[in-house]
């Protein structure tokens, strides 16, 4: 009895000292755990998986032999390992506070934009390791300033860091010039010929995707853009570059499709789709990200009925979480639309529930119909929070009738077509070959999708981190 109760002790302590333990002699051995992968639906009791260095280079069970020599023997009896998730839209010129947008609600007066983004950079590696303790180990960027380049290249070089794809500014029909402080995140571009200069200029970044942010109103009705849409698409696919499209409205994002859109970055929110865009979809091999939880963040945001989930206030930035509460603002410098959203909460609750009764409808047409979902949330918009957002938006996914699994797949193997190139093809399943970017889960995602982060460790790129010692 004193013998198991002394091991309890040094296995607990041994635990809590694995701080970032670097792959040793380069081997490290799960044994016993679960394994999930999304991918294939593919659900493996008593799992061996033996990492070497940065790759999985065994999957097996219990009877697998493997190289024991020099390997770090982890028991995760118990325990669920999956492919770490992936977010495939966020922004990290975003905060997700209450600042971060002026063009939406102009606070510059209380916090000037050029601080918002300077404490933005500031916070990177902080935002970072919030993505890893969330089980996040790859992030598609899909829009930003040319800093956003800056940027890959830091995450790409920082072990505590999700592996970062990213687009440049967004190709836009319209302008946002409180955003410009010299390096605009949003272009607005008049002519064809226009949008193929800054794909040029863009492509010697090398980016991930080109964006593009098709707004549709009064003055910019759909057919208006299409010739840039055109342009701008032909000129990237000439250079092997995809093409993200932002349109929330069906006949925008049938456009986009039509014109060649990779990838579709949210859901169609103003009408039910219909069967001729699933067949498009198809037929092209369009991916959809539906980002739901962005739809609900900003009018609850500036309702003061924001609904953050345990975990967004356990894991998200707490100084971007205080910002957002709106009734700490100076009384004087309340913008108009939150006076008036805080003045009537309801008819904001019931324009976000009017969004969703599509959106999520339209989320379940596309996955019954077999169109490749993959799973994001728009974080660093206000009130969408870097990191822990994903969570939320499982249970938005839940709510529009995925199974777990198929929610699972969104945030995995699917997600991992988004990225594309080397990298993609090794990330979003568990395999020889591939990164070893995992998560280790307490309890079954599969029985609840709530258990997604349930998470006990993170792997990423073949070193292991015990949860709660990525952020203070
Ligand atoms: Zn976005």
């Amino acid at each position: 009895m004193k013998t198991r109760l002394l091991f309890f002790v040094l296995a607990s302590v041994a635990a809590t000292s694995l701080d970032a333990i670097p792959d040793g002699d380069g081997k490290i051995a799960l044994v016993n755990g679960t394994l999930i992968n999304p991918g294939t639906a593919k659900v493996m009791p008593n799992a061996l998986v033996l990492i070497e260095g940065d790759h999985v280079s065994i999957v097996g069970d219990q009877t697998t032999d493997f190289p024991r020599k020099g390997a770090r023997i982890v028991d995760c009896k118990g325990k669920f390992i999956l492919p770490g998730y992936i977010d495939t839209h966020v922004h990290f010129f975003q905060s997700g506070g209450l600042f971060t947008r002026p063009d939406a609600v102009d606070l510059t007066s209380v916090r000037s934009y050029k601080d918002e983004i300077a404490l933005i950079k500031k916070n990177l590696p902080d935002t970072f390791r919030r993505y890893l303790r969330c089980g996040i180990t790859s992030v598609v960027d899909i829009g930003g300033p040319m800093w956003n380049f800056e940027m890959r290249k830091i995450a790409n070089s920082t072990a505590k860091a999700p592996r970062v794809a990213v687009a440049g500014p967004l190709i836009s029909s319209v302008s946002r010039p409180q955003l410009d402080l010299g390096d605009p995140p949003i272009v607005k571009i008049d002519t064809p010929e226009q949008g193929r200069e800054l794909v040029r200029k863009l492509a010697a970044q090398n980016p991930d995707y080109i964006k593009i942010w098709y707004i549709v109103n009064a003055e910019n009705p759909v057919e208006k853009f299409r010739p840039i849409v055109h342009a701008v698409i032909e000129e990237s696919h000439t250079r092997k570059l995809r093409v993200a499209v932002h349109a929330t409205e069906l006949e925008a994002a049938r456009t986009a499709v039509e014109e060649g859109a990779d990838l579709l970055v949210h859901s169609v929110t103003d009408k039910l789709v219909d069967e001729a865009f699933v067949r498009l979809l198809k037929e092209r091999g369009t991916i959809l990200c539906p980002t739901l939880v962005v739809f609900e963040r900003y009018g609850r945001t500036f309702a003061g009925k924001l609904n953050l989930t345990p975990e967004e206030k356990a894991w998200g930035n707490p100084e971007v979480i205080a910002s957002l509460d709106v009734t700490k603002l100076p009384p004087d410098k309340v913008p108009e639309r939150i006076k008036s959203a805080l003045a009537n909460p309801e008819s904001v609750l019931d324009r976000i529930q009017k969004t969703y009764d599509i959106a999520l409808k339209n989320l379940k047409t596309l996955e019954d119909a077999g169109i490749t979902i993959a799973a994001g949330t728009d974080a660093g918009n206000i009130g969408t929070i870097h990191g822990p957002a994903l969570f939320r938006e499982f249970q938005l996914m839940k709510e529009a009738g995925l199974t777990p699994m198929q929610i699972l797949q969104c945030a995995t193997a699917n997600a991992a077509k988004t990225f594309g190139g080397d990298t993609g093809s090794k990330i979003g399943t568990i395999a020889p070959g591939n990164f070893a970017d995992l998560v280790i889960l307490k309890s079954n995602p599969v029985d609840d999708i709530a258990h997604a982060s349930d998470i006990e460790s993170v792997m990423k790129n073949g070193v292991l981190y015990p949860s709660d010692t990525l952020i203070k």
